[in-house]
């Protein structure tokens, strides 16, 4: 908690820390629901969820009557982790199974640090005891295989990689084929994210899990969404859900926006939960996303 508090932008727990300024005021009247709402969107939560939100909040402060800061801050921290989903099941599937290692898909768009991503998932999972092989299927942008190689070598995954410009369908077979032949506990698979046309990347996402799943099944799709893209990360989300169904959403950059409120929106959008956060670019800036810690960062 006290990694994630220091982690989060700054701005964030400013966040945190503004709502409940608000929520103490001697008189909650219309002006300070009204500022309490657009501190709320200004986060990036969302329309509804703000609604919702404060709907609640005003009342069960009025069910309580006077209030003790303690009270309000439990309150605001009870509400926030209902919206966000204290029940959802955030694990990432990557334990070998039957038919093979599980196999988990990272996409999204270039840049919001799917590379990264798999880079460190690959490191807590070998760290945790697992084998991992991961899949450099981002046969596009020349410096992607690289990184991801780099990764690997880091941490003691093997890299399968293709010739630049290659199909990154035959990238992630052959990467699941070698993590098949090595036992591997779980192949990491870093796609392509051109953006450039919907169908496009309709044809080339379908094409990689398909052809993924002669294998077998594939276990995750994780979307990686940078959070300080806001609303264009979501209209960005939704292509991607058309494409591909999304098991769970891993929200990048937290560290540097005050916009925390995407993991609500988002969530909602796709309706699946945010797995793992980005708190940084190092090696251990990658976490589990959990609601009440999260909250707590928030409310600092
Ligand atoms: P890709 O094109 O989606 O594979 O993106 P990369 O993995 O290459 O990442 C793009 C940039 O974002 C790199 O400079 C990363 O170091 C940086 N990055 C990735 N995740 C995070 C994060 O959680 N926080 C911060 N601040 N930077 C990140």
């Amino acid at each position: 908690l006290v990694r994630l508090r220091s982690r989060l932008s700054r701005s964030q727990s400013t966040l945190g820390k503004g709502l409940l300024t608000l929520l103490s005021r001697d008189r909650l009247d219309e002006d300070t629901w009204e500022e309490i709402e657009d501190t709320l969107l200004t986060s990036d939560i969302g329309v509804a969820a703000t609604q919702e939100l404060v709907d609640n909040l005003r009342t069960r402060v009025k069910v309580l009557g006077t209030r003790t800061p303690d009270e309000l801050r439990g309150l605001l921290r009870e509400e926030l982790i209902t919206l966000i989903g204290p029940d959802s099941d955030r694990t990432v599937r990557s334990t070998k199974h039957e038919e093979g290692p599980a196999v988990v898909l990272v996409v999204g768009v270039n840049g919001v640090g799917k590379t990264t991503t798999t880079g460190k998932l690959a490191r807590v999972l070998v760290a945790d005891g697992r084998r991992v092989v991961l899949g450099a299927a981002d046969t596009f942008r020349a410096a992607a295989a690289d990184q991801l190689q780099t990764w690997g070598e880091r941490v003691g995954a093997h890299t399968v990689r293709g010739p630049e410009g290659g199909d990154p369908a035959s990238v992630a077979f052959d990467a699941v084929k070698e993590g098949i032949a090595e036992g591997v506990d779980t192949v990491l698979v870093d796609t392509a994210g051109r953006l450039h046309t919907k169908t496009g990347l309709m044809d080339e996402l379908g094409k990689v899990k398909r052809v993924v799943e002669k294998h077998g099944p594939v276990d995750e799709v994780l979307l990686v969404l940078d959070a300080t893209t806001g609303q264009n990360g979501l209209v960005q989300a939704r292509v991607f859900a058309e494409v591909v169904d999304i098991t769970g959403i891993v929200l990048t950059k937290l560290d540097g926006t005050a916009k925390g409120g995407i993991v609500v929106s988002v969530q909602r959008e796709l309706g699946v939960p945010v797995k793992l956060i980005g708190l940084g670019e190092g090696a251990d800036d990658l976490a589990p996303f959990e609601p009440g810690a999260f909250v707590d960062a928030l409310l600092g």
